[in-house]
């Protein structure tokens, strides 16, 4: 297939996702349990934005030609290299259920858009929307074979793709844990590996910061999709000024969210993507509350099953603690107060994990010494959770391999060939 052909299959695609936004957001909703806003007017536009996105880069994948310095070719004769780039060829791509659709399309537009074909294994959770997104591209004409969509469990579907001789790629996104277990299985054939790992990403509140600004900010980085976000910024420092002020707003904002069918326009906050979740989140809450940790506001499993977990801030809270250490993918924000900036610093930096994080302030200097300091993939100021097709996003330290998104997310799913020719 042409460049040219792969981008307008690509943009295809994305018309067709756009044409069924509501009817994917709704199966998202049923699937997931996140509120219906959330997929309707975030993920699936989001997801059709990948595809536009890359659909533009397919024509515009090149090689280079370049002059070398080698002096050893027969007299008389000289030497001409250039590179082509080609697609890494097939590629296993493993998602994971917080964002499904949008995580499928991270991997699957810009993969076609380098030539790769891919098997797709959504999580087991939620597979839903990348069943619909197979049939959609059927219908936007995509070439029998090149997108397959298994579903199935990780350890045994999963398990069998990543060590599977004729998959030359993982692109994968989950936890840390199972990204171990990958590299292990991947050794096999030495795959080439994209892990996009867990989180445990701080929010660095300083003394000047606009509270209009942090507090909706900060509040949205940690309950939106009810902290079931890799990204979550899920440690808050608070400078010790405004640490009252932090503790009682985002009490008082997590405090005022709607939980409730996903379906329900009114609903802030749907149940997590099941109960065991709610129980995992119960579990870091009961053994951080009997380690001296304080609740200010939630802290409750609720609805008839038992999968909501209401949005909680926690405070008293140790670095030592299991709920600072651990991911927990659950609406919960713990917040620690801070003198200087460099113990705020040495806070955000003790963690196994570097995926993300966010500074909230007025004084620019002071943000980007912060954004330089914080050793994670991507660094908000005065925001939290901006993603963009054009943003590189990947992890730092335990937070995994490589980036997705931009020219590098495409680079991702190439190879370097180089010719060398004499002639
Ligand atoms: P999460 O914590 O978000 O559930 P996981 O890392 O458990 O993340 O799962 C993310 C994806 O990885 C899912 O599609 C899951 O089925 C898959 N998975 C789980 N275990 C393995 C494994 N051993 N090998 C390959 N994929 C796996």
């Amino acid at each position: 297939m042409t460049p040219s052909a792969r981008g307008k299959l690509l943009w295809r695609i994305a018309d067709l996702i756009e044409a069924h936004v509501d009817e994917l957001a709704e199966l998202e909703t049923l699937d997931q349990g996140k509120s219906f806003k959330t997929g309707r007017f975030g993920e699936i536009p989001a997801s059709a934005e990948q595809f536009r996105y890359y659909a533009g880069f397919s024509t515009k994948i090149l090689g280079q030609t370049i002059p070398t310095s080698i002096a050893y070719q027969p007299a008389g004769k000289q030497i001409f290299a250039y590179t082509t780039r080609e697609p890494v060829g097939v590629v296993a791509a493993i998602t994971p259920w917080n964002s499904p659709m949008l995580m499928a399309a991270m991997k699957l537009a810009p993969a076609l858009a380098a030539g790769c074909t891919v098997v797709l294994k959504p999580a087991e959770e939620t597979s839903l929307t990348a069943i619909r997104l197979g049939e959609l591209m059927i219908e936007a004409g995509l070439p029998a074979g090149v997108v397959n969509i298994v579903t199935g469990f990780g350890e045994d579907v999963g398990a069998a793709l990543t060590a599977h001789p004729d998959v030359d790629k993982v692109a994968f996104t989950g936890s840390t844990e199972v990204g171990k277990l990958i590299v292990r299985a991947a050794q096999g054939n030495l795959k080439k590996l994209t892990l996009e790992l867990g989180g445990k990403s701080p929010a660095i509140i300083l003394s000047d910061a606009d509270m209009a600004i942090a507090i909706p900010g900060v509040s949205r980085g940690i309950f939106a999709n009810s902290g079931q976000v890799c990204v979550a910024g899920s440690r808050i420092y608070a400078h010790r000024s405004v640490y009252d002020e932090v503790v009682d707003k985002l009490a008082a904002t997590a405090g005022g969210m709607t939980l409730g069918h996903g379906l329900d326009p009114k609903v802030d906050l749907g149940p997590l993507v099941n109960r065991k979740q709610a129980d995992r989140v119960a579990a870091f809450i009961d053994e951080g509350m009997s380690d001296g940790a304080e609740i200010a506001v939630g802290g409750r499993q609720e609805g008839e099953t038992g999968a909501f977990y209401v949005p909680t801030v926690v405070t008293s809270v140790r670095p030592d603690m299991r709920m600072m250490r651990e991911e927990i993918f659950g609406p919960v924000a713990a917040v620690t107060p801070f003198d200087e900036v460099e113990e705020a610093l040495a806070f955000a930096n003790d963690s196994p994990y570097g995926l993300a994080g966010s500074v909230w302030t007025r004084d620019l200097s002071s943000a980007h010494r912060v954004a330089a300091a914080v050793k994670a993939g991507t660094i908000w100021i005065n925001c939290h959770s901006y993603f963009s097709p054009e943003l590189p996003k990947g992890g730092h330290k335990q937070s995994g391999w490589g980036y997705e998104n931009g020219g590098q997310g495409l680079e991702n799913y190439l190879e370097t060939k180089t010719v060398c020719a004499v002639i």
